[in-house]
């Protein structure tokens, strides 16, 4: 379900490497991240694709998560944050617009994620 070979592989190697040691420290960013690095819709000045909508999409999950961009903490914080304040349903609203959504995919990893299992993608 990815944008392409490349940007699975990247996203899984994001992935595995949270599962495996969530001790690791992330940084909030608002805007493009390590993950959009591999993605072909990157273009110099941002999201070719969805242009400012993600980035006022990052800014909505922000808020829900208390977190501002630049802010520097371990994955398992930051995850027990989407544990603690999001809910399943919560995407609808926080994740409007984004062609992923209606797959239902990233609803069920919000509710594995409160079921007490960690990130589940395999790619
Ligand atoms: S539906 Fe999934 S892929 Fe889309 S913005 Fe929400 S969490 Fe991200």
């Amino acid at each position: 379900m990815g944008y392409s070979d490349g940007f699975v592989a990247a996203l899984s190697q994001v992935v595995s490497t949270l599962r495996d040691e969530p001790a690791t420290q992330v940084c909030v960013r608002i805007g493009s991240d390590t993950v959009c690095r591999s993605c072909p819709s990157l273009g110099a000045g941002g999201c070719l694709r969805y242009g400012m909508g993600v980035v006022q999409q990052d800014v909505r999950v922000a808020g829900v998560l208390g977190v501002e961009s630049g802010d520097v903490m371990p994955w398992a914080d930051l995850q027990q944050r989407v544990r603690d304040r999001v809910a399943p349903d919560d995407l609808t609203t926080l994740c409007e617009g984004c062609p992923w959504l209606e797959y239902g995919v990233c609803a069920q990893g919000i509710a594995d994620l409160r079921a007490g299992q960690g990130i589940t993608y395999e790619g």
